[in-house]
């Protein structure tokens, strides 16, 4: 119901045409016959015709009626052969006509109905006294396919979708394809949001098989926003903004997953969008400030260095943290200058540090795709005189998944300029063994969910062990994050981690110095003191 009629039906559709014009062809013909023989009978035409032959006898009757009745035979031949030329004009013209309405109606590509055929349907469904619900579709991992293996699988792929979409969906349920990779479908007459739960589970379940296109396996699966009218009326431009919410939000929590519009979605979506015209400003007004968090050698309480942790100083939402407009940035394209406005800015603050201690920057992902990015930085730290010996970076690992030479090349560049490389957040991406040793890394730090559980769960132990071992043949160095108390830096310590981070040792500051847990000035910290402290006694007890 929701795919294009192709041409047989079209054909079809245009012999049911021409058969009912022939036949009302036909009874017209008929009709004008029957109604000739009546008039002729009513008044008694072939009687008068005599009376006037023999009342004209001078005149040629015989040859005058003959030439009457072939006039008339002659022009009801023609009638019919125009009232032939015309039925057929007309089929020609409702074929085209319906072929034009398809094409208007239905995605050339996959058949399925398009947008806009998928709105005449939504005013239809908003209008009827029972609900409706609308499943927004997104395809995930369709854009690598695409552009790794170019548009012709992608467009396979794309159809093949909507075979499968056309498999799991009933009878009176609407299946369009909005654009790109992404779909929609329509269920009506429902008295409940929660029935369309289950054609969603069935879609994901659907798109999760893998889809074989030409000799090459693709995996992708899907993630669905769901909203509806059952509770409240809505017209058709609102249930769509609510399931693309919706559907916004499921990617964001993880895809392969359905999500229901709620209210509070909607809110945040429109704060987001406040704060990304915002945060245009934002790093041009300097609001978007460095924060400093100590980086501690464990052996010693020393401190080493300091870590760069963006903070947006909003003039009146107040200080917003990195999780909420790190992506903002990312997505808006500011996430390069805004990392150069905070390292001119440390920069500055390091002026006044002791002369060895590094300072720690978090390079996003997306900026691993700038080829010039080494150039940008080197060219920050020349301006203000700052060693590129003191500058170490800290890249996540799935920075390192979507364009790995790239990375590579820029991270060798860096390194080759004498700054230290250090591979953020581990043990929670996906970072191969092979990634580790084909780039230049100086440091591992491990991901503060495994410190944070490091007591109560026996695994993130032994995880901890393991990356601290593995760290060491490498011949990294290992950093623990999210170190919040003395027994903690204890354990890590005994395991052999060098460096730390965390509150206990510190919070994130706005001065370098004031980030020490304790109200020291200068290193080593009376917390990071205390720490080597009891580390001297216990060892001098064993
Ligand atoms: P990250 O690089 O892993 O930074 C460490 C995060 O852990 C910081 O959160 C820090 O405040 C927090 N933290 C430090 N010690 C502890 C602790 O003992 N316990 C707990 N529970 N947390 C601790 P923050 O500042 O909110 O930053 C979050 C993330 O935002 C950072 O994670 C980093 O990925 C990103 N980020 C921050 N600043 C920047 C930046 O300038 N550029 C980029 N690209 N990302 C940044
Ligand atoms: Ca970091
Ligand atoms: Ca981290």
């Amino acid at each position: 119901m929701s795919r294009a009629p192709d041409e047989g039906i079209l054909k079809e559709a245009g012999a049911e045409v021409r058969s009912s014009v022939n036949w009302r062809g036909g009874l017209l013909l008929i009709l004008v016959s029957a109604a000739a023989m009546t008039v002729s009978a009513r008044y008694h035409l072939f009687l008068r015709l005599g009376d006037f032959a023999r009342s004209h006898r001078e005149l040629p009757t015989e040859q005058m009626f003959s030439v009457l009745i072939v006039s008339a035979v002659l022009g009801f031949v023609l009638v019919v052969r125009r009232s032939r030329a015309l039925s057929r004009e007309l089929r020609l013209r409702r074929e085209a006509e319906d072929r034009i309405r398809v094409m208007a109606l239905h995605d050339p590509l996959t058949g399925l109905a398009n947008r806009r055929k998928m709105h005449e349907a939504l005013v239809q469904a908003v209008a009827s006294r029972r609900g409706a619900a609308l499943l927004m579709l997104d395809l995930d991992r369709f854009k690598p396919i695409n552009d790794l293996h170019g548009h012709g699988v992608g467009d396979k792929v794309l159809k093949a979708v909507a075979d499968r979409l056309i498999e799991v969906v009933r009878d009176g349920e609407l299946v369009a394809r909005m654009g790109g990779d992404e779909f929609a479908v329509l269920l009506t007459d429902i008295d409940s949001p929660e029935v369309a739960a289950r054609p969603a589970r069935r879609i994901l379940q659907a798109l999760e098989q893998p889809f074989q296109i030409d000799q090459l396996e693709c995996q992708i699966g899907g993630t669905i926003g769901v909203a509806s009218t059952c509770n409240e009326k809505l017209d058709p431009e609102t249930l769509v903004h609510r399931a693309d919410v919706a559907l916004y939000r499921a990617k964001r929590e993880g895809r392969g997953q359905f999500r229901f519009f709620e209210e509070e979605m909607d809110r945040q979506v429109r704060t987001r969008a406040r704060l990304e015209l915002e945060f245009r400003h934002a790093v041009a007004q300097g609001q978007v400030a460095p924060y400093y968090q100590p980086l501690v050698e464990l052996a010693t309480g020393q401190v080493r260095g300091f870590e760069v942790l963006a903070r947006w100083l909003h003039p009146t939402d107040g200080m917003i943290m990195p999780d909420v407009f790190i992506p903002i940035a990312e997505d808006t394209g500011l996430i390069g200058e805004m990392t150069l406005s905070l390292l001119r800015q440390a920069c500055i603050d390091a002026q006044g540090w002791p002369a060895d201690t590094m300072l720690s920057l978090n390079i996003s992902p997306v900026q691993l795709r700038d080829k010039l990015l080494p150039d940008r930085l080197l060219g920050v730290l020349a301006a203000h005189g700052f060693s590129p010996n003191r500058l170490e970076v800290e890249i996540t690992e799935n920075a390192l998944v979507s364009d790995f030479a790239a990375a590579k090349e820029i991270l060798s560049v860096l390194k080759s300029h004498g700054v230290q490389i250090a591979l953020d957040d581990f043990g929670t991406g996906y970072s191969t063994l092979h990634h580790l040793r084909e780039l230049p890394f100086d440091k591992l730090k491990i991901d503060r969910s495994f410190i944070l559980s490091l007591d109560e769960n026996e695994d993130s132990r032994k995880i901890v062990d393991a990356i601290i071992s593995l760290g060491h043949s490498l011949g990294l160095t290992t950093i623990a994050e999210g170190v919040e108390d003395l027994q903690s830096a204890e354990r890590l310590a005994e395991l052999g981690c060098e460096m730390a981070q965390g509150y206990w040792f510190g919070v994130p500051k706005p001065e370098a110095y004031g980030a020490l847990g304790a109200a020291s000035v200068a290193p080593p910290t009376a917390a990071t003191l205390a720490f080597a402290e009891t580390r001297r006694a216990r060892s001098s007890a064993r």
